[in-house]
């Protein structure tokens, strides 16, 4: 048969990742509403006031263990009998210590004023039956086993900035300091759509009954939950069949109120990818596909709002196209939609500036084969200290992405021998 030689298109150069985040973090103006949560609901929310301590903490000098208050001039030697004036529990006032005597003191009670030291129990003795008086075997340092009031916070310091992202031991401080509520930056509203007539929800058809040509819609899940996670309030608008009419409607639907609709599939260059001239017909496509693999069908753009939309009926929606197949939209999820929601809803810059932090990490692997694109590579670490590659790189196989802690950030056109070191991206930090 004679076969012609297919017609070479023109292709325009792929953007480079970096000049496609910067471009889309350019484009992010913050969330300025503001709403207050009981402190426990705070979790994974963006602070939006600086938090100033009203109080020292801890509030005063303090045990650090079980054991005896003395003056340190009382106890010039081992051994010693102290008397014992006064006991004094976790929770309770203490009164001035009488000189020549010692206190019995608990973890975290008030070291009564005038002792200067605890000795800890295990460091004494009793005097032969006598619970009123005890040997202070070891002779103690000035200040020893006092917790000092303020040496946590001190008044007046500010132990959280506005941009905090809240979690459990920023959210254990502000509680430390005694805030039951919090203001926080609402969170970003995402209207979520998975598209593709090949799409089936998990529940609707058992496996068996599976049609030929279809698939579980997969994607739906880890985008919602990673959105969740990043503290957005998600619509999930289901799946968007492979037609224009319905994905015009989808779109134009969403667009009025959430700040973000993010979809997955249709981005590619089929005819059947309809994503894309749906955007360009409802507001403006702006980027679209970057020089990275997997992930090159991104997109980015808006859609116009309605004078339903309200208040925000003046600015677009933004939009964000994520390609189908799901290691694609898990990557681009994490190496470009992350940091724009988190700048969105107001988190500090350094959060979002550099969400591509590797350590360098030896592979212990080869890839002969170097790629065009900047690729990202699952991979595991082995009790070795080294990196281990996932044996199929498929931008289709999920297993990869569970079967990893990180990514290999490998510049394009680089091969890898073993022993080299190479960029990691712990995934537990893009989790995060
Ligand atoms: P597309 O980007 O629409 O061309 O899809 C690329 C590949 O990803 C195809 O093999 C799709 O079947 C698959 N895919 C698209 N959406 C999903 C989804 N939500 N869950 C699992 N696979 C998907
Ligand atoms: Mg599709």
């Amino acid at each position: 048969m004679n076969q012609t030689a297919p017609v070479e298109k023109a292709r325009r150069p792929l953007m480079a990742l970096d000049t496609v985040l910067a471009d889309l973090l350019a484009r992010v103006v913050p969330i300025d509403t503001t709403e207050t949560l009981a402190t426990v609901q705070a979790d994974g929310r963006v602070l939006a006031e600086d938090l100033v301590s009203a109080l020292h903490v801890p509030p005063q000098d303090n045990s650090a263990m079980d054991g005896y208050a003395v003056r340190v001039a009382d106890v010039t030697e081992a051994g010693v009998v102290l008397p014992i004036s006064q006991r004094i529990a976790a929770g309770h006032a203490a009164v001035a210590l009488q000189p020549g005597t010692c206190a019995r003191i608990f973890t975290g009670a008030p070291v009564p004023p005038g002792a200067d030291a605890i000795v800890m129990q295990e460091d004494t003795r009793e005097v032969g039956g006598d619970l009123h008086a005890v040997h202070i075997d070891a002779v103690p340092r000035a200040g020893q086993w006092v917790r000092q009031a303020g040496e946590d916070v001190t008044r007046g310091a500010v132990v959280l900035r506005c941009g905090t992202r809240l979690g459990a031991t920023s959210l254990g401080l502000a509680a430390g300091i005694g805030r039951a509520q919090l203001r926080v930056f609402a969170r970003p509203r995402v209207a979520l759509f998975s598209t593709g007539d090949e799409l089936v929800m998990p529940g609707d058809v058992p496996p068996e009954q599976m049609k030929p040509g279809t698939i579980y819609n997969s994607n739906r899940f880890f985008l919602r939950v990673l959105l969740e996670r990043l503290g957005c309030e998600v619509s999930d608008l289901g799946i968007v069949p492979d037609r224009r009419d319905l994905t015009l409607a989808a779109l134009k639907s969403a667009a009025d109120h959430h700040d973000l609709i993010l979809t997955s599939g249709g981005v590619s260059v089929g005819e059947e990818d309809h994503i894309k001239p749906a955007v360009q017909a409802l507001g403006s496509l702006d980027l679209w596909q970057v020089a990275m693999k997997p992930g090159k069908p991104f997109a980015y753009g808006t859609v116009r709002r309605d004078a339903g939309a309200g208040a925000d009926a003046a600015k677009p929606c933004h939009f964000m196209g994520l390609p189908g197949n799901p290691v694609s939209s898990f990557v681009t999820f994490l190496l470009l939609v992350r940091p724009f929601l988190l700048k969105l809803q107001g988190a500090e810059a350094a959060l979002w500036q550099a969400t591509l932090r590797p350590l360098r990490v030896p592979a212990h692997f080869d890839l002969p084969r170097a790629d065009r694109r900047r690729e990202f590579l699952r991979v595991r670490r082995n009790a070795q200290g080294g990196l281990e590659l996932f044996p199929n790189q498929n931008s289709g196989v999920l297993t990869s992405t569970v079967w990893a802690d990180g990514l290999v950030d490998n510049p394009a056109g680089a091969t890898i021998a073993h022993g080299d070191l190479v960029d990691y991206l712990p995934l537990a930090e893009l989790l995060a």
